[in-house]
This record gives C-alpha cells, sequence and structure tokens, in this order.
C-alpha cells in the first residue's frame, strides 16, 4: 500500500500538504464522483486541519447531512499514516461501529471514490464475544437453550473444541455472528464483568483475544465504543503494572462521535460491579487447598459479612419504578458493616501473603482471589464516601449486584486524556448550548479547545412535517401509532425511553388487529446491526428500539416516519437522583436539556438526504405542559410544526 494518496515533499510541512489533498477531495474528486460538493465539509476540513496541526482538541458541532465523517476520515487516516500509529474512532455504541464499515458506508465510500485502501479494524467491546467458560455451563445447564447452544458450540472454529499445536488462530465468536439470539440468549453467553480473563486458562483460544491481537494490527483506523476506549483509559496503566498490553496500542488521534455522550461512557468505564454470589463462589476456592484454620476461618467470616452487607443493602433500597434497578439509602449501620467486610478482606489478604510462602495453594486459585478481593477493596473504598459516589441496586437472574459509579470524572478524564497533545476532534449534530460549548467541556475537563458549529443543509421546512401529540386520559397509544403509521404505510421508527414502554407496546400490540399487516422489528429480539439491516432492506417494516436515539443513518423511503412514543426524559435512576441534587433549578439544568438533546437527535434520525422527505410525532403526557410544549416547538425547524398529522 503506498503511504499517501499525494506526493509527498518531505521538506514541506506534511499537514499542509494533507490540508492541500483534503481540500483537492472535496473541491474536485468527490464531485466527479457525483457527489455534491457542501460548503459546510469544505469550512470543517479547514476547522480540522487547525486541530490536527496544532494537536488540540476541537469540539465540531455539524448538523445532519453536513458529511462531517467524510472530513474527519480523511484526516485521522492521513495523520496516521504520518504518524505510523493507527487514529481511534469511538462511537456511541456498538451498533454505531457497524455502520461505518457497512458496505455502503463512509469508509467504502472513500475506498472506492478515492481509490483508497483504507486498514480499518473492528476493536468490539468484550460483551460482544462469547465466552468460553461461560458457554461451557450454559451448554449444559439451561434447558430450555442448551440445544442451540450445544449446536453454536459445534460451529465455533476446531481450534476451540480440539487444542492442538501448530493450529493458526482467527477471530470468531463475535455478536454480530449470532444474530438469532436474542439478547437474553446472548447474556448466558456473552462476556460479563464477572470474568476474569487476565487468569483464564482459555484465554488463548478466546474469540475476545485473538480478535483484540487482530484489531491491534491496524495500520490506518480501529473503530471502537466510547465505552471501550474508556475502559482502555482506566485500565491502561493497570494493565501495564502486570505486565499485560494496554487494550488499545499506542495511537495517533481520537475521533469521538457523537462526542456528546462521552460522559456517560466515561462513568460506565470507572463503574465497580459486586455479587455476593460471585464473591462467595470465588472466595470459597481457597478452601479447596490444606489451608491453615485461620484462613478458613476468615474466609467464612467474609461470606456471613457478604452475605449481611447484601441483605441490609436490599432491605434498605428503594425500587425505581420502571427499571430493573433499587436506590441505595446509605445509612450509618450500612457503612459499618461495608467498613467491617473491608476488614475481614483486610485479613484475609495478610493471610494469603503467609499462605503462598507454604504453596497450600493452586497458584492459579489464589491469582484469581487476590485480584477479586483487591477489586472489592477499590470499590468499597469508594463506597465508604458516598458524597463522591452514586450507587444502586441492580436485579437480574442471577441475584442482585451493587453498583459503584464515581459522581464526576472531569478530573481524571482530564489528567488521562485531554492532557495529551494529541488532535482529539468531538463531533456530533449538537454540542452547545445557547451557542457556548461551555458546558460540554466543563463536564469533560477539556480547558482548551477549539470549536465551530456548522447547521445542516437540508430544507426542512420543504422535507419534514412535524406533529405533537399530547396523550389524553382516555389515549390508546398503540391505537394511535397504528393510525400514524398508515400515512406511511409503515416505514417507521419507534422510539421508546425505556425498555420497558417498549415490552408493553409489544404486549399490546396483538389486541389491534390492523398490526398484522406490518413486520414488527424489536431492539433485544435479534443483534441489532441484523435488525437494523432487515428494517432498511424491508422497506414497508417497522423498527421498535430504545437506543437508536443517536446514529441511525438510513437514507431513503424505508424510514419515513419517526414516532417518538413519549418525551426521552431521563430516568429517574440514582445517577441522575444524583445530577438533579446538585443542580440549583434540577428540570431546568438536567431534565430539560437532557430531553431536548435526545430528542433532537431522534428526529435527526428521519432526513438524511436532500431527497428524504417524511413525518414526526411525538406523544407523550408531558406535552400537556405549555413550557415543555413551547420548549419542543421552539426547535423545531420553522414551519414543520402542525398540529397534527392524521
Ligand atoms: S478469556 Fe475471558 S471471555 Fe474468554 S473464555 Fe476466558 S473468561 Fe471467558
Amino acid at each position: 500500500m503506498s503511504t499517501y494518496p499525494f506526493d509527498f515533499d518531505p521538506k514541506e510541512p506534511f499537514m499542509q500538504q494533507a490540508s492541500d489533498w483534503i481540500a483537492d477531495v472535496f473541491y474536485e474528486r468527490l464531485p466527479e464522483a457525483g457527489f455534491e460538493v457542501r460548503d459546510e465539509q469544505i469550512y470543517m476540513a479547514f476547522q480540522l486541519e487547525r486541530a490536527y496541526n496544532e494537536k488540540k482538541t476541537i469540539l465540531a458541532e455539524a448538523g445532519v447531512g453536513t458529511g462531517k465523517t467524510l472530513v474527519y476520515l480523511l484526516y485521522a487516516v492521513m495523520y496516521a499514516r504520518y504518524t505510523r500509529k493507527p487514529a481511534i474512532v469511538a462511537c456511541a455504541d456498538e451498533s454505531l461501529i457497524e455502520q461505518l464499515v457497512k458496505e455502503e458506508g463512509d469508509i467504502a465510500k472513500l475506498a472506492r471514490h478515492l481509490n483508497l485502501t483504507i486498514d480499518a479494524r473492528l476493536g468490539k467491546s468484550p460483551d460482544q464475544y462469547i465466552c468460553l467458560n461461560k458457554l461451557d455451563g450454559a451448554r449444559f445447564e439451561h434447558e430450555e437453550d442448551g440445544e442451540r447452544f450445544r449446536d453454536l458450540y459445534d460451529s465455533l472454529p476446531a481450534f476451540v473444541r480440539q487444542p492442538d499445536s501448530m493450529q493458526a488462530f482467527l477471530p470468531y465468536g463475535n455478536r454480530k455472528d449470532y444474530p438469532e439470539l436474542d439478547d437474553e440468549q446472548w447474556r448466558k453467553i456473552g462476556w460479563d464483568v464477572f470474568q476474569d480473563c487476565l487468569v483464564c486458562s482459555q484465554r488463548h483460544r478466546c474469540g475476545q483475544t485473538i480478535s483484540r491481537e487482530h484489531f491491534r494490527k491496524a495500520a490506518d483506523i480501529i473503530i471502537c465504543s466510547h465505552d471501550f476506549y474508556m475502559e482502555h483509559v482506566w485500565t491502561y496503566e493497570a494493565r501495564k503494572r502486570e505486565g499485560q498490553l494496554p487494550l488499545l496500542p499506542e495511537h495517533s488521534s481520537v475521533v469521538f462521535d457523537e462526542g456528546h455522550l462521552l460522559e456517560t461512557a466515561a462513568q460506565n468505564a470507572l463503574t465497580y460491579k459486586l455479587k455476593h454470589a460471585v464473591f462467595e463462589s470465588i472466595i470459597t476456592r481457597l478452601l479447596e487447598g490444606e489451608v491453615r484454620e485461620k484462613l478458613a476461618y476468615a474466609v467464612e467470616d467474609a461470606i456471613a459479612q457478604s452475605e449481611k452487607l447484601f441483605d441490609l443493602l436490599e432491605k434498605g433500597s428503594r425500587r425505581v419504578s420502571g427499571s430493573n434497578r433499587k436506590d441505595v439509602v446509605i445509612t450509618d449501620a450500612l457503612l459499618q458493616e461495608a467498613n467491617r467486610f473491608r476488614s475481614l478482606l483486610a485479613e484475609i489478604e495478610e493471610e494469603l501473603v503467609f499462605e503462598s510462602g507454604l504453596f497450600t495453594l493452586v497458584t492459579y486459585h489464589l491469582t484469581i482471589v487476590e485480584e477479586h478481593i483487591e477489586m472489592i477493596q477499590l470499590a468499597l473504598g469508594l463506597f465508604v464516601q458516598p458524597k463522591q459516589l452514586i450507587s444502586w441496586l441492580e436485579e437480574d437472574r442471577d441475584g442482585m449486584s451493587l453498583v459503584i459509579m464515581p459522581k464526576k470524572v472531569k478530573e481524571v478524564l482530564e489528567e488521562r486524556v485531554f492532557s495529551r497533545k494529541m488532535p482529539i476532534v468531538f463531533s456530533s449534530a449538537t454540542m452547545s448550548v445557547s451557542g457556548s460549548f461551555d458546558y460540554m467541556a466543563g463536564t469533560l475537563g477539556i480547558r482548551d479547545y477549539l470549536s465551530f458549529s456548522v447547521d445542516s443543509p437540508y430544507d426542512y421546512q420543504a422535507q419534514m412535517k412535524a406533529a405533537l401529540l399530547p396523550d389524553q386520559n382516555d389515549t390508546d397509544k398503540t391505537k394511535l401509532v397504528l393510525d400514524l403509521m398508515r400515512l406511511t404505510e409503515g416505514r417507521a421508527l419507534i422510539l421508546f425511553p425505556a425498555e420497558e414502554q417498549l415490552r408493553q407496546f409489544k404486549a399490546s400490540i396483538g389486541q389491534h388487529p390492523e398490526a398484522a399487516g406490518y413486520r414488527f422489528l424489536y431492539e433485544g429480539s435479534a443483534e441489532i446491526s441484523s435488525l437494523i439491516s432487515a428494517f432498511q432492506q424491508d422497506e414497508h417494516s417497522v423498527l421498535c428500539a430504545v437506543t437508536l436515539w443517536e446514529g441511525l443513518d438510513i437514507p431513503g423511503p424505508s424510514l419515513s416516519h419517526v414516532i417518538v412514543w413519549e418525551l426521552p426524559f431521563p430516568p429517574n435512576d440514582a445517577v441522575f437522583a444524583s445530577r438533579r441534587a446538585d443542580a440549583a433549578d434540577p428540570f431546568e439544568e438536567v431534565d430539560m436539556p437532557y430531553m431536548l438533546l435526545r430528542l433532537r437527535q431522534g428526529i435527526g434520525r428521519l432526513i438524511r438526504s436532500r431527497e428524504d422527505e417524511g413525518y414526526i410525532s411525538i406523544l407523550g403526557q408531558a406535552l400537556n405542559q405549555a413550557e415543555v410544549r413551547s420548549r419542543i416547538a421552539a426547535f423545531l425547524p420553522s414551519g414543520t410544526e402542525r398540529n397534527t398529522i392524521c
């Protein structure tokens, strides 16, 4: 592969030459290939040139249809080649990663029209891979799905099932390869935070490990999720200390696509999850060896204390309606028990130092236990300082987990990400508040940055109609949605703020015979990119989703109607409770901005090209409040709102 698509003169500054070539791409090459020249793209290219030249962070707010992805991809690739380190493009979630590399996606377009071979590889999050340990359990334990999992196991490459010498290992086991599994089935076999890969005996044959080795060798771009990038940042030092490679290789620049969502990803990556059953199953491994009595008693005491702590947590917690979360009420008694648990763990840690000298324990078990205790100590160390954290209980089929999340991440981000001299691009259609980027920069710890805004080139007044439809007491919303869908004969994306509402809609649809004429695709019923692809190909189908408010890019008639089931106000969970508690006017500072940003993103799914046209229907109880209604009407593109579109 020739390094640059232009004749590079080493005597001239590289970025100047790269920018001249990129300008030529937008002024000449792409228009010649039938692309429309967009002033916004050229403007954005000049702005990015400065960020790459000065190795600075830039907040690039560019409306839908500006073609911002092509601009940042070109800079990222050229700079990667110049520095001989790949660029990282971090997308908001795993489905958006796939969109970037799909056949008709932007990377393929550049490759085709510029005759540019781009080495872009996917760095998927661990939970996107089969965990062989979990699969081993699931094949035999889960009656209803056992056979399916046994077939799946038989379909894995031979090197997984019959280890031998001289075998070639190829990437496998990716969530996308199993579109037929629903989320519940995937949870039984996909990696989760309670798996300890570092000491796993199957790690060299595990799809996750093999894929990581594959994407690390990308020459141009590694595409991952925000969550994965943040995981890389937080684990970087610890992995190096333990003699492991960091999750991502050294890189030349970072693009955060849908960058306004980064703060949440940073918080998620810094989150700890504790579970009594997992602790008990790990710590009892110590009792399999010939350990001294003192250690055996300490283990039993710690198990009893963990159980007591989780009992107390559960008794004192409050259920959050519409979610599987419970708010933790922190009391002195709870903190006392947490501290007692920490002391017992410290006792075990000390005993293990003695025990390891006696060689009574299998080293493998010892390492697992030591690591798990270290993680619990770190988490509980945070837990006993409640002002700095947000915590809640989460229930799943395997029991209750205590989740501990830091309240603010900006100091850590500032130190570990934004203080580096490296080009970092935030790209999104929605980042500024009343023309200023200070709010977003402040929450992320970005002190020194460049920024710009460009509007969407689309004629919304001509291309889109919008209706606000407040719920009445007797509104049958499912029927209303079915009526609305008639306008476009299906071809609709229905956006739900939470999974529970999607489930209710799904349950109610059977009572409406008129629904039988449509094909409904429900998020969670299969792998997400396969659902998106089915929605795009089956023009009259209807996609019902909870997480596709952002990023979904489906130009053409398949998506002619966006129906918002309910305004996307933030949930009443511990994260938002904490943000509200810190705000002078919680509704104005937390709820309203979150809802408006998410709604703007949701509406942005409709018009994806100059030829697109369609409807936005916004339903909801909150539309009965004049203030809410007028704020939404104010940001809808002028001339698009109608009282009704039926
Ligand atoms: S390396 Fe991790 S994901 Fe793979 S089998 Fe082992 S525990 Fe599971």
